[in-house]
């Protein structure tokens, strides 16, 4: 009999990330691969909550995966199922750094890379062994299955295709938890694979999921040469972004075969304009650079007809008042394209989130419940020089004096000037209004006390201290937030 298989990326509820941006949101990539590694004798769908609601139809197996700001939504949705009497699996990174918490949630959790062990736990589910913890092993890169994009509802996607060319970073940032979870090694495909998925991928616009396609040391910088040449080569005709490291600068063959090859924009770390932070922080590559060329980086990018959107961080123990101002100047000053910009979040499993925790500057610690907070737009932990109020305004007012509609389009028309480009001023003006409805739409739900689960009617439970609730309204509908009755 055929089985059904439901993988889900459940709602953020902090709906801030490079991936939830409208602009450059991609389909799970981490559920295609599952589905291709799914053998004959089941139906699969794939969910992604981001974009269709969780329907809660009946399937044999419900897998989902998990960052940690939607690790109580994806709880949640794990818990309705079970109460089905069907099993659920959890994987991801949040699930990865803290699988005695999720255990109390699902049927079985997944830590590090699920492929290794994917078929292993179809077996086991199939002969009612499901374990309760399986610990995928780092894979080898080579032969990596193609991911099902058929699955994917790709109208719903202005960017259909992610692609990976590596895996990993041997950087040690205290924030991050890459390392954690990959260690600190990177892993590349060989060229002939991905420029052959390339070339099957019938979408014109791609994303690059790698950490930093540009790789680490010099033999790395040549493998990213021959990548983009190799397009080039093949007539690979796509348009595509990516994240790089700063040194993306260093060599003008990467940038020159980048371009050809159809590069529109990058993704770069900037983090901070404060040396002492980028130090306190262990980012070695940008201090390398030195925050001083940060703006020679941008114009030597722009030179090559390429646009670029910084990423930058607030909220450093060495971060004064003044770096709202100061960043809002180098925003508007630089002609960057685009600016990513959080609130410094300690992830489980990271360095970070180990200091605060020793320095008792966490203010959201009723886990599992509270980490909805931790998505990058709400200040979790005391900073040092400001309150987490002023933490949260101050990001806020550098979005509403940089992507106000009318600096969005003049910030779009400097984007085609310098980058040379219409459709990257284009998009440019959209990913910058788009970030700024994203930020001002959580910015509302924390000043309001996060309320976003309430408006979704289909979801009649709360978690409070790690135990869930059945909540009802007081008409006696199961609608609101409100806890009730413990379950
Ligand atoms: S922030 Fe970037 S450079 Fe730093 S460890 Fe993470 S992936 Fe590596």
């Amino acid at each position: 009999m055929i089985k059904k298989l439901l993988l889900i990326n459940p709602v953020q509820e902090a709906k801030f990330s490079l991936a939830t941006n409208m602009v450059i949101r991609v389909p799970p990539i981490s559920l295609g691969y599952l589905a291709a590694l799914t053998p004959p004798g089941w139906n699969i769908k794939i969910t992604d909550e981001n974009i269709e609601p969780v329907t809660f139809e009946d399937a044999d197996l419900v897998g989902i995966t998990a960052m940690t700001s939607n690790a109580p939504r994806a709880y949640e949705i794990s818990y309705r199922y079970r109460q089905k009497g069907i099993k659920t699996v959890i994987g991801g990174v949040h699930a990865s750094m803290l699988p005695d918490e999720a255990i109390r949630f699902v049927d079985s959790v997944v830590l590090g890379e699920a492929e290794s062990i994917w078929q292993n736990l179809l077996h086991d589910f199939e002969r009612n062994e499901l374990k309760e913890f399986y610990r995928g092993e780092r894979i080898s890169l080579e032969n990596l299955i193609r991911v099902r994009r058929d699955l994917y509802d790709s109208k719903r996607y202005k960017v259909k295709a992610a692609v990976e060319t590596a895996r990993g970073c041997p950087m040690d940032c205290e924030f991050c938890s890459v390392t954690t979870l990959y260690g600190r090694v990177y892993r590349h495909r060989p060229l002939k694979e991905v420029l052959d998925e390339l070339e099957a991928v019938d979408s014109r616009n791609v994303l690059f999921m790698d950490d930093n396609i540009l790789g680490y040391g010099e033999k790395a910088e040549q493998r990213a040469i021959q990548l983009f040449r190799g397009m080039i080569e093949r007539g690979i005709n796509k348009r595509w972004a990516c994240q790089v490291g700063i040194d993306f600068v260093n060599n003008s063959e990467v940038l020159k075969c980048a371009k050809k090859a159809g590069c529109l924009a990058v993704f770069i770390g900037l983090e901070s304009l404060n040396e002492e932070v980028l130090k306190d922080m262990h980012k070695v590559r940008n201090l390398r650079v030195g925050v001083r060329n940060y703006r020679e980086v941008i114009k030597k990018i722009h030179e090559h007809g390429i646009g670029i959107s910084g990423a930058f961080v607030f909220g450093n123990d060495r971060d004064e008042k003044d770096v709202f101002q100061k960043t809002t100047e180098f925003i508007m000053d630089s002609k960057i394209d685009g600016a990513q910009l959080s609130i410094l979040t300690p992830l489980p499993g990271t360095r970070l989130y180990a200091r605060l925790k020793e320095e008792g500057r966490l203010l959201y610690t009723n886990y599992p419940n509270d980490w909805k907070h931790y998505g990058f737009t709400q200040a979790v932990f005391k900073p040092k020089h400001m309150t987490p109020g002023e933490l949260e305004d101050g990001v806020t007012e550098i979005y509403k004096h940089t992507t106000s509609r009318v600096t969005s389009l003049k910030r779009a028309l400097n984007s085609i000037l310098f980058a040379r480009s219409i459709y990257g001023g284009v998009v440019a003006y959209a990913y910058n209004r788009g970030y700024v409805s994203f930020w001002m739409k959580n910015y509302d739900n924390i000043r309001s006390g996060f309320p976003s689960r309430s408006k979704e009617p289909y979801l009649p439970y709360a978690i409070i201290d790690g135990e869930i609730y059945k909540t009802k309204d007081l008409d006696g509908s199961e609608n609101s937030s409100t806890p009730s009755v413990r379950i």
